[in-house]
């Protein structure tokens, strides 16, 4: 099932809906994608379209987080050796242990709504093209066997990263958390229907030219690793976002960062895409 927050051409109310071929089949009573989330899908009345697809708009599914997001940082190995070319001293590990950081977001857009620049604040803009994990119970001392059985769903999310702010201030909190840095979507595709743990084709494009390609079986530190090892220090809360972390191909890698003007598809297998311009 591919879930969506989406508003009309008509109504900017936010809404929550099943997306299907020809248009969006709405959920009543859900209040937003969170309540969806913690408290499962309501009785589906029917099984038809009620909204055709030229008057939707498709919103971030998950546009105000209950909490930051949870980010794994250099979690492929080839996106490791391009981050530590660009600057060694900042992406050592000591450890081969899962870096993690979070990512303050007040508000996540959606597909076709821009990526504010900052150029006031940054000249290192750059795009991450990630496989999202969305916690569906809470989750308190889980193996990585009964990880599985938490995960609500998956979208796409763009961890977009501002690389000076991200250098200048050692922790990575700020320069991954300036507004509008987080755009999701298009869809939160549910568990049931991507093989535990998912081996997915992700993409990214910059103005059409392929900048990342992997796949997310080659994350290091794996998501049942992720789920268990967070659970066993704090609960992981129904409707956590995990951002898994990008594979090689990011600007800094290039030394060639995102200008006004500049449109980023990342794109998952089973997923969708989310294309987002700089502005
Ligand atoms: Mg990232």
């Amino acid at each position: 099932m591919k879930l969506v927050t989406f508003c009309t051409r008509d109504d900017p109310a936010e809404r929550v809906g099943v997306l299907k071929d020809s248009g969006v089949m709405l959920l009543p009573g859900v209040r937003d994608m969170n309540q969806l989330i913690v408290e499962g899908l309501p009785d589906v009345v029917h099984d038809g379209v009620d909204i055709p697809l030229d008057q939707v708009t498709l919103l971030s599914p998950i546009p105000r987080p209950m909490q930051d997001v949870l980010c794994l940082g250099l979690n492929y190995a080839d996106h490791r050796k391009e981050s530590r070319s660009f600057n060694a001293e900042d992406f050592k590990l000591e450890k081969d242990l899962p870096v993690y950081f979070s990512k303050r977001v007040s508000y996540s857009q959606g597909t076709g709504a821009p990526i504010p620049a900052h150029s006031d604040v940054t000249k290192e803009l750059d795009y991450e093209c990630e496989l999202a994990v969305i916690i569906g119970r809470d989750a308190l001392n889980v193996t990585e066997e009964e990880a599985g059985q938490y995960v609500f769903g998956y979208t796409v999310l763009n961890d977009v990263t501002a690389r000076d702010l991200q250098h200048a201030h050692k922790q990575w909190h700020f320069g991954k958390s300036l507004e509008g840095f987080a755009p999701m979507g298009p869809c939160i595709v549910t568990a049931e229907e991507i093989a535990f743990p998912p081996a997915l084709e992700l993409t990214c494009t910059v103005n059409g030219e392929l900048r990342q390609h992997s796949n997310t079986e080659l994350l290091i530190h794996t998501i049942p690793e992720i789920i268990s090892q967070l659970s066993h220090g704090f609960t992981l809360k129904a409707g956590s976002i995990i951002a898994t972390g990008t594979p090689s191909g990011v600007g800094m890698g290039r030394g060639e960062f995102l200008q006004p003007g500049d449109v980023v598809t990342c794109a998952i297998e089973g997923i969708g895409a989310l294309t987002n311009t700089v502005e």
